[in-house]
C-alpha cells in the first residue's frame, strides 16, 4: 500500500508560512522549532520539508540529500541546544512517534528532541 499524506496538516502549513512558528533552524531539507507545549526544558521538534508521513516513509522515498539534510540538521539543533554528546552536554531523547501505536498527532514526520533534566524511563510498562 502506497503512504499517504495529508497537505493540511498542521506542520505543512507551518511549512508554508500559514502558521507561525519559533524557529531554532532551516536549512535546505530540514526545519526546528521549538514545541508549542514543551514536555522537557528543551523540546524542539525538526522536520524535512518534505511531505513525509513517518519516518519509514522518509526512509523509503526521500532522496539521499534530504536524507543526510535532516540528519544532519538534528545533530545541529543538538548541537545549538548544548546537549549534544561531542561538547560534552547532558545528553537528550530523540522521539519519532508514528502511526496509531506510536501516537502520531501530527502526521508529517517529526523527531521530538527533549533535553533539558534527566528525563526518566523510556516509557511505562503496560
Ligand atoms: P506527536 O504527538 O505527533 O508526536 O507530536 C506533535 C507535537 O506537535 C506535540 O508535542 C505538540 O505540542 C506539537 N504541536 C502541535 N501543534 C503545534 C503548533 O502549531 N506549533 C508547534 N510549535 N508545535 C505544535
Amino acid at each position: 500500500m502506497a503512504y499517504s499524506y495529508d497537505p493540511e496538516n498542521i506542520f505543512a502549513k507551518i511549512l508554508r508560512g500559514e502558521i507561525p512558528n519559533s524557529t531554532v533552524l532551516e536549512t535546505d531539507h530540514a526545519l526546528a522549532f521549538h514545541d508549542i507545549a514543551p514536555a522537557a526544558p528543551d523540546h524542539v521538534l525538526v522536520i524535512p520539508k518534505g511531505p513525509y508521513v513517518s519516518y519509514d516513509h522518509f526512509a523509503s522515498e526521500a532522496s539521499d540529500a534530504e536524507i543526510v539534510g535532516y540528519t544532519r540538521a538534528i545533530g545541529e539543533v543538538c548541537k545549538m541546544l548544548g546537549v549534544d554528546l561531542g561538547h560534552e552536554g547532558e545528553g537528550f531523547r530523540l522521539i519519532a512517534n508514528t502511526g496509531r501505536n506510536g501516537v502520531q498527532d501530527v502526521p508529517h514526520l517529526h523527531v521530538h528532541i527533549l533535553a533539558g533534566r534527566p528525563l526518566g524511563p523510556m516509557i511505562k510498562k503496560a
